[in-house]
């Protein structure tokens, strides 16, 4: 998943967290089965901007809680070695250890959009159930 959608799913478990480290724990786990989905990585600067877009929306739309900006964060955390680190990665879904989603034909971007959707509206409505 490009690091918005992780933003994005990061910020959904954040805002079910009961706890701000929680939130960020959630947030980072997320991150692997995340991974797995099948995209495409856009270049550096794209995907910072839209990451840190998504950041200040899903915070915004989830009312400015800590934990949900937390979620988000956590989400995005693992692709930090992405910026610094060459060659072999450590985080699972980035390491041979876990195969990450190649890029696939133009519904991957769909799914992508699919999964951004259904997380913003779960940081507005899904606190209304509990
Ligand atoms: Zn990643």
């Amino acid at each position: 998943m490009s690091v918005y959608g992780h933003v994005a799913v990061g910020a959904a478990l954040g805002s079910l967290a009961p706890h701000p480290a929680v939130a960020l724990a959630l947030g980072a786990a997320a991150h692997i089965p995340a991974d797995l989905v099948s995209h495409r990585d856009l270049n550096r600067a794209a995907e910072l901007l839209m990451a840190a877009a998504a950041l200040i929306l899903y915070t915004w739309l989830g009312g400015l809680k800590l934990t949900i900006a937390l979620g988000a964060v956590g989400g995005a955390l693992p692709d930090v070695e992405s910026l610094f680190r060459g060659g072999e990665k450590l985080f699972p879904s980035h390491s041979r250890l876990l195969r990450h989603g190649g890029a696939r034909p133009a519904w991957d971007a769909l799914v992508q959009l699919a999964v951004v959707v259904t997380m913003a509206a779960w940081v507005v409505w899904a606190p209304a159930f509990w």
